[in-house]
């Protein structure tokens, strides 16, 4: 699709949405929602120029024919590798978050896993989910890969806990399929989505064997419903002709609640249905992706607030000053860190049983780990150098006022030769990235998308190979285990 055909596409779907307590009648078009689609949009657009088609678009392993990237199955590090150089871009092109990753990432981790279940249990999940992944790339769908469920009391697991929906699950099975209730929580993207691509939110055990699903439903399915998560400064999109007081007034992100009622699953979207022992290998699969995403994405959005920093200092007339310089180069280091470990846990990829190719684990959780602190230490250097006015600026409104809007640009003026105006843009994207907004994707985020950094220390202890270190350790020092006695 292009990106007309992408929104004509969305117009189409029949989508329950909730926005202040009310049904939204045209979730396309209200001003609060549609720059998340805009960044989606993106995705669409670039495929169609010649300059990005290498990395935005790939050839399909199912069909031969060439695909949006975000459709692939990953077939070398060298795709692998692609990906977050094409995340990087649609996070330069975008400022936010695209939110067409979780789906490329949920397919890569399925695809996978249900190879390995089918060739354990007998079951025919692979076969359905190829003809699945067949159906998204023919109709280059944005696809919700949804993962987290609300969890509820944490210290129980989901089959003990009071309200037993506090986790998806399997409420009955049918000859035709499943119903499934519950809801998925974040959802990042679910109203620029076409589907919801399901998977469980952890490991289970036996006893949680009905919380241990995968399915695909449209996102207009019976019995399925959104509520649209607030954003800080988020209704200053509403505000009339609001252009400078947003910071970025044509693309954002979003996430909702996503809530399935009673939804039938018929057998043919059904990728995991109570084989509770690979719940755990799907999830950490599609953790794995979307760790390696955020050294892509988050630096492509680190890129326009170094870039915003930089220009406002140059705005205040401080550009020459060393600290500030060292303050930009600090951010550039954190910057490139981060894409170094995206970068590297792609090109140290392997081969999976299925034939389509994932990261290295521990190289992608060390990434996300990263994540998890160096944007906060990027955004505080950008504060630091925009200065206070950032947050105390007046308004657009009075900018443009007859009255007091000549006090305003006066008085807000920075260095000579400079626009005031060019001056409060810039600032208000700055407070766009870091408090606004936008601090959804680029802050928050980075510390909780694709699990918090707790998720991440664990999987390092797992793979840190411990026993290894030590005996290399023990052989350089001459030590003899003999005398430990
Ligand atoms: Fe993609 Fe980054 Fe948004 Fe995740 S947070 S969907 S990786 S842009
Ligand atoms: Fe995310």
């Amino acid at each position: 699709m292009n990106k007309d055909q992408y929104i004509a596409s969305l117009r189409k779907l029949n989508l329950k949405v909730y926005l202040f307590g009310e049904l939204v009648e045209n979730p396309v078009d209200h001003p609060m929602i549609r720059p998340s689609l805009n960044s989606v949009a993106m995705t669409y657009e670039l495929a169609e120029q010649e300059e990005y088609k290498d990395l935005m678009t790939a050839t399909s392993s199912l069909t031969g024919k060439t695909v949006n990237r975000f459709c692939h199955l990953h077939q070398s590090t060298e795709d692998l590798v692609k990906k977050v150089k094409m995340q990087r871009l649609l996070g330069q092109k975008t400022a936010s978050c695209f939110q067409r990753c979780v789906g490329m990432d949920a397919f890569n981790a399925i695809f996978s896993t249900t190879f390995e279940i089918d060739a354990k249990c007998g079951t025919e999940y692979h076969k359905r989910f190829t003809e699945y992944m067949k159906f998204v790339q023919e109709n280059d769908l944005t696809v919700d890969g949804a993962m987290t469920d609300p969890k509820g009391d944490r210290s129980l697991s989901p089959s003990k806990q009071e309200d037993p929906d506090m986790y998806l699950h399997i409420v009955e099975e049918r000859k035709d399929g499943i119903v499934v209730r519950g809801a998925k929580a974040h959802q990042t993207g679910a109203l620029n989505s076409h589907e919801h691509l399901i998977m469980p939110t952890q490991a289970m055990k036996e006893e949680d064997k009905a919380y241990a699903v995968s399915f695909a439903v449209p996102s207009d399915a019976e019995g399925v419903f959104m509520i649209y998560g607030r954003q800080s400064c988020d209704t200053r999109k509403m505000e009339a002709g609001a252009d400078i007081d947003v910071g970025n007034s044509e693309f954002g992100g979003h996430e909702a609640l996503v809530i399935f009622e009673d939804v039938f699953v018929p057998w043919n979207r059904v990728f995991l249905c109570k084989e509770w022992e690979f719940a755990g290998m799907m999830v950490e699969r599609f953790a794995g992706y979307h760790r390696q995403s955020y050294g892509g994405c988050k630096t492509g959005v680190g890129d326009v607030l170094i870039g915003a920093a930089a220009l406002a200092a140059d705005y205040n007339g401080a550009a020459k000053a060393n600290h500030i310089k060292d303050k930009i180069i600090e951010m550039t280091h954190l910057n490139e860190t981060l894409y170094a470990c995206g970068i590297a846990c792609s090109a140290e990829g392997c081969k999976t049983k299925a034939g389509n190719y994932q990261i290295d684990n521990l190289l992608a959780n060390v990434c996300k780990q990263n994540v998890t602190r160096y944007p906060y230490e990027i955004a505080r250097l950008a504060e630091d150098i925009a200065g206070g006015i950032m947050v105390t600026m007046p308004s657009e409104a009075d900018y443009r006022d007859k009255k007091v809007g000549p006090y305003v640009k006066k008085y807000l003026r920075g260095a000579v030769g400079v626009g005031t105006e060019n001056r409060m843009r810039v600032l208000r994207l700055i407070e766009n990235l870091t408090l606004g907004t936008a601090a959804v994707g680029y802050r928050t985020e980075s510390m909780h998308g694709a699990g918090s950094p707790q998720a991440q220390r664990i999987m390092i202890a797992r793979q840190s190979n411990l026993e290894a270190k030590k005996l290399l350790a023990k052989k350089i020092a001459k030590v003899k285990d003999s005398e430990n006695k």
